[in-house]
C-alpha cells in the first residue's frame, strides 16, 4: 500500500507541485492549508510523514511541531519541513525541535522524492519496532504452554489492585486453584496428556471467567498458571463472596465434563482457596494457599473460603 503524505502549505501553488511530484511516485496525498488544519489532518489521516512549511500565518511550522511533539499520538510521525529561507538558524531550530529533515524551496523533485521516501522508511522501521516490542511483552507475561498469563504478570497485577484498593477502600480477592491428583495423570498417561489436561483446564477457566467478567475500572480480572497445576485468579473490586461465586463456577466447569485424554475420557476436579482484602500480595496469596490446603484435606473437589478476610480499613 503507498505511503500517505500530508502537505501542510498555505501556498496553493506549492501544493499543487508537491502533490504531483508525489502522486507520480504513487505516494496518497493529503493536504493542509494552515497550521491548526495540519494538525487536525494528521489526527484524521494518520500520515506516515508530513511534509511542513515553516511560513505560515496564524500557527507557524515551529508551532505545529512542537504541539506534534507534545502530543502522544503525533509525535512518532516523521517531519521535514519546508522551509523558503536560506539561513541555517531556522533548520537547525527545527531538527533541534524534533523535525526529522528540511527540504529547501525552490527543491529539485529527486531530492525531494528521496527525502520523503527516507522519512517514510524511518516511520516503518519505528511502527515495526513498536509492534514486536508489543509482542515480546506479551510473550514475556504468557505461559507458553497453557497461553494463559504466567507469575509475572499475575504478580504486577495483583500488585497494582492492591494498590488501587488501598488507596479507594475497596478490596482484592485471589483464588488459588489446584488440579487434585495432577500427578497421577503423568504418571498414567504420560506428560503430553498431563500438557494437554493443563491445556483445557485453561480453556474452561477462561471461558467462566470472561462470561463472568464484569469490566471493572481497574481493568480484567486475571487468569495465569502460578506453577506447575497451580493457577491463580486475581478478581478486582471484589470481596471474599464474589470470589467464592467465582471460583465455585470453576470447579463445576472442571468437575462437570470429562477431559479427553487421547482416547481415554478422565474425571479431573479441582480445589480452590480464596482470600480477599487489601492485605499485601505476598499474604493474600499465603492466606489462599492455607484455605486451599484446607479444601484438599477436606477431600478435595471444592472451596474453602480464608475464615478472616481482612476488614475494610
Ligand atoms: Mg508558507
Amino acid at each position: 500500500m503507498g505511503a500517505t503524505v500530508l502537505i501542510a502549505d498555505d501556498s496553493m501553488v506549492i501544493r499543487a507541485v508537491l502533490r504531483h511530484h508525489l502522486e507520480e511516485e504513487g505516494y496518497q496525498v493529503v493536504e493542509a492549508v494552515n497550521g491548526p488544519d495540519a494538525i487536525e489532518m494528521m489526527r484524521h489521516h494518520r500520515p506516515d510523514m508530513v511534509l511542513l512549511d515553516i511560513e505560515m500565518p496564524g500557527l507557524n511550522g515551529h508551532e505545529v511541531l512542537r504541539r506534534v511533539k507534545a502530543d502522544e499520538e503525533l509525535e512518532g510521525t516523521p517531519v521535514v519541513f519546508l522551509t523558503g529561507q536560506t539561513g541555517s538558524e531556522q533548520i537547525v531550530a527545527g531538527l533541534r525541535a524534533g523535525a526529522q529533515d528540511y527540504l529547501k524551496k525552490p527543491f529539485e523533485p529527486a531530492e525531494l522524492i528521496a527525502r520523503v521516501g527516507a522519512a517514510v522508511r524511518t516511520k516503518r522501521l519505528q511502527d515495526a519496532l513498536r509492534e514486536r516490542s508489543a509482542e515480546l511483552d506479551r510473550m514475556s507475561r504468557t505461559d507458553a504452554l497453557t497461553g494463559a498469563f504466567n507469575r509475572r504478570h499475575l504478580d504486577e497485577e495483583l500488585g497494582r489492585f492492591v494498590r488501587l484498593a488501598g488507596r479507594h477502600a475497596d478490596t482484592v480477592a485471589v483464588v488459588m486453584f489446584d488440579i487434585d491428583h495432577f500427578k497421577r495423570i503423568n504418571d498414567t498417561y504420560g506428560h503430553e496428556a498431563g500438557d494437554a489436561v493443563l491445556r483445557e483446564f485453561t480453556r474452561r477457566v477462561l471461558t467462566v471467567v470472561r462470561a463472568d467478567d464484569i469490566l471493572g475500572r481497574w481493568g480484567d480480572s486475571v487468569v495465569g498458571r502460578w506453577g506447575g497445576e497451580e493457577f491463580l485468579l486475581v478478581l478486582p473490586q471484589t470481596g471474599i463472596e464474589g470470589a467464592y461465586v467465582v471460583g465455585e463456577r470453576v470447579r463445576s466447569a472442571i468437575a462437570g465434563a470429562t477431559f479427553a485424554v487421547g482416547s481415554h475420557q478422565v474425571d479431573i476436579t479441582v480445589s480452590g482457596g480464596c482470600a480477599a482484602g487489601t492485605k499485601p500480595p505476598t499474604e493474600l496469596v499465603r492466606s489462599a494457599d492455607a484455605a486451599l490446603y484446607q479444601a484438599k484435606e477436606a477431600g478435595r473437589n471444592r472451596l474453602v473460603a480464608a475464615t478472616s478476610p481482612q476488614p475494610l480499613p
